[in-house]
């Protein structure tokens, strides 16, 4: 791979485990791809970085750290400015995801598992927030950036439509629950917001499917950037299939104007999100949004600073 090509004195003189993490990270180039597989561009790039991290490294007086000391006594300061080595779970300085740390050939490899991601491996951002808080509009941003979107409510729209889940429906909630052959939202809507075990139900009949769809969407795509739009991310099977998550709130009382807009039953839409985990997603997500009332260029721009979406 490349980090033990880089290390290969036969290869290429004077980078050791230090500098060969650093330009690896400031070439963007994951260490465990084979060396082989460069272009002819990403080779350029990985001389002129070494060039220039290595003369910096000089000027500096080199790394000074655990294992390294220099044999005059002076210590050197570019330790202070380097960018993987010694950060495992620190941010990135590209795009603020935590690095991480492995082993290549024994050696102790600190990359950004995004920026450094090898080409044909899948990003997956989750976006997610409770009902009206402006979700979908982040989503749609972030699949206008090039992103493959799957939606979870759009699935759910899909999933209404077949027969065998229209007669699951029917059992759980009664006949009337399909309406010349559709399901009835509105009267599902009913039951589900005044009855939290009937809601339980419903979840345990649609989320499981809702989320096998979207995980055999992901597998079967040959798009590697992928956004998904998951109202209840956090605890889900998707979650870990996420490299960074997105929370997005509102104010309930703008929640409650969007939902007006929508003309839909506001009290009953709402107590659809009556046990939603928000302290959870708080914790949890990689970026919280919060959306207000201003103009959706605001919030575009904000999504626009979101280094890992680059
Ligand atoms: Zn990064």
């Amino acid at each position: 791979n490349v980090k033990e090509a880089l290390l290969d004195q036969k290869t290429i003189c004077g980078i050791g485990n230090i500098y060969a993490d650093e330009i690896l990270i400031h070439s963007k180039i994951n260490p465990f791809r084979k060396a082989n597989t460069l272009s002819m561009k990403e080779c350029e790039n990985l001389l002129y970085n070494a060039k220039e991290i290595l003369s910096e490294a000089i000027k500096e007086g080199g790394s000074t750290v655990r294992s390294y000391h220099p044999l005059d006594g002076i210590d050197g300061r570019m330790q202070l400015s380097l960018w993987a080595y010694g950060r495992e779970g620190k941010p990135c300085p590209y795009c603020g995801l935590p690095l991480k740390k492995s082993k290549v050939n024994g050696r102790g490899t600190t990359y950004c598992p995004h920026c450094q991601v090898p080409p044909e491996e899948k990003i997956v951002i989750g976006v997610t927030g409770p009902i009206a808080s402006g979700k979908s509009t982040v989503s749609k941003y972030i699949e206008r950036k090039g992103y493959l979107r799957f939606d979870c409510d759009a699935i759910v729209h899909l999933l209404y439509e077949k027969k065998n889940i229209q007669k699951k429906l029917q059992e759980a909630f009664g006949n009337q629950v399909v309406q010349d052959g559709r399901i009835d939202r509105k009267f599902l809507l009913g039951i589900v917001s005044k009855d939290r075990r009937k809601r339980q139900d419903l979840e345990s009949i649609i989320h499981p499917m809702v989320y096998k769809a979207i995980e055999e969407g992901i597998k079967k795509t040959k798009q590697n950037r992928i956004v998904l739009d998951v109202p209840l991310l956090f605890g889900s099977p998707l979650e870990k299939l996420c490299n960074a998550t997105i929370l997005v709130t509102a104010k309930d009382e703008i929640r409650m104007k969007r939902l007006e807009e929508r003309g839909v039953d506001i009290h009953k839409s709402l107590s659809l999100n009556e046990d939603y985990p928000l302290s959870e997603g708080l914790k949890k997500a990689t970026i919280h949004l919060e959306t207000k009332t201003t103009p959706l260029l605001e919030l575009y721009k904000q999504i626009d600073k979101i280094r890992f979406l680059d």
